[in-house]
């Protein structure tokens, strides 16, 4: 053979020595290949399960798919390029036979709302806001609006206030919506939408799961009665995520838990400190027990987590006081995004809700003098000091 057809076909290829290792491997394939025509043709035509073309399925990418399944409890995954791609192929999913109609919670992350409002509206799908914590008001959009689609986030941002998960998925069951919870801020260690009646519970793999700020992805995981749909769909417009994104995101929720586990502890003590600090005027954190939903949160948490975002408000801050806050702290990281190891911060004026006029942002309870920290795994008198020191 010329060295030509060597350099094509040498080395690939190889049939599995009989040891396994012991972590999923990046499989780059964006084909694969059987001994005869006869197997291909059935794997494509799915009456045997395998791989076939890579923006149907991947080894790596399944790998991540059934680790997620297994952590939210769920029949099947589908992992995405991204938290917001996750966000969509739920939304369409949900929609499929059914209205196209959806009733959103008022407070969802700000790419969550675009996509509501300038993306699926515009093509048709009514769009409706409520406030999910409201039973009530939720009742009587649904009964309204009649939906296919409820769109909630577990923990809304930045005001971390908390739905009652079971009692909107039968608000949902009985008007015949599926509801699609984004669990991005709580994380399956906290809460588990699927097991309170959701039909899908929604990532950004970016945050807490992933967890060290190197990838970007998304996981979508759902029910036995939504997951032949949500393939169906994946495999026509290949929203996947690629082999070493699944795999960063794979060997990233190995140590979630730990992390996790870490940041909430850690999280409880920066926000009583911050509770009794003479600059702070308020502290958003649902271990208070004066938040607005306490008792949701006593009865869906798992006991002594409650999720590892704090939100305050700096007393007489506006926006110069606050950059300058921002530009003082040394540890704490100035940037977007959230759930990392390192503890960030950010300014939701000027970031998720900048597009809102001032006066919507003050009636939907976002004040100027609010800033969102994400805690991290640090030494927790350590990422104290730091916003001591950026008050002074
Ligand atoms: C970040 C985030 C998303 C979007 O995820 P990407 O990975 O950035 O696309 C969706 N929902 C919530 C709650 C998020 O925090």
């Amino acid at each position: 053979m010329k060295i030509h057809t060597q350099a094509v076909h040498a080395g690939d290829r190889r049939k599995p020595t009989g040891a396994v290792p012991v972590t999923t491997p990046i499989y780059a394939a964006s084909s694969f290949f059987y001994d005869t025509t006869d197997e291909l043709d059935r794997v494509i035509g799915m009456e045997q399960a395998g791989y076939s073309y890579a923006r149907y399925d991947n080894p790596t990418a399944a790998a991540l798919e059934e680790l997620v399944t297994a952590l939210e409890g769920g029949h099947g995954a589908l992992a995405c390029a991204s938290g917001m791609t996750a966000v969509q192929m739920a939304v369409e999913t949900a929609l499929t036979d059914r209205r196209a109609s959806i009733v959103a919670a008022d407070a969802l992350y700000g790419a969550s709302t675009k996509l509501l409002l300038n993306v699926l509206e515009p093509r048709g799908v009514e769009v409706r806001f409520v406030d999910i914590c409201n039973l009530d008001a939720l009742s009587a959009a649904v009964s309204h609006a009649k939906p296919g689609c409820i769109l909630m986030e577990t923990i809304s941002n930045p005001l971390l206030r908390v739905g009652e998960i079971d009692k909107i998925a039968e608000i949902a069951r009985a008007a015949g919506a599926a509801l699609v919870v984004d669990n991005t801020f709580a994380t399956p260690l906290i809460v588990r939408p699927l097991d309170l009646g959701a039909s899908f519970s929604v990532h950004s793999l970016t945050k807490y799961l992933a967890g060290h700020g190197d990838v970007l992805g998304g996981a979508v995981v759902t029910d036995a009665a939504h997951f032949d749909a949500l393939r169906t769909l994946a495999r026509i417009v290949g929203p996947v995520l690629g082999p070493f994104e699944s795999y960063l995101s794979m060997r990233g929720i190995k140590t979630f838990p730990l992390r996790m586990e870490r940041q909430c502890a850690n999280a409880c003590r920066v926000a009583s400190w911050l509770g009794s600090h003479p600059r702070v005027e308020r502290v958003h954190f649902p271990a208070d027990p004066a938040h607005p939903d306490a008792p949701a949160i006593r009865r869906l948490f798992a006991a002594g987590l409650y999720g590892a975002m704090v939100s305050f408000e700096i007393r007489d801050a506006g926006r110069p006081e606050i950059f300058r806050f921002l530009d003082r702290l040394q540890l704490v990281v100035r940037a977007t995004s959230l759930g990392d190891v390192h503890s960030m911060i950010l300014y939701p004026a000027m970031s998720s809700h900048r597009d809102l006029a001032p006066k919507h942002r003050e009636r939907v309870g976002i004040r100027d003098n609010l800033v969102r920290l994400s805690v991290g795994i640090e030494a927790v008198e350590d990422i104290i000091a730091d916003i001591e020191q950026a008050f002074a």
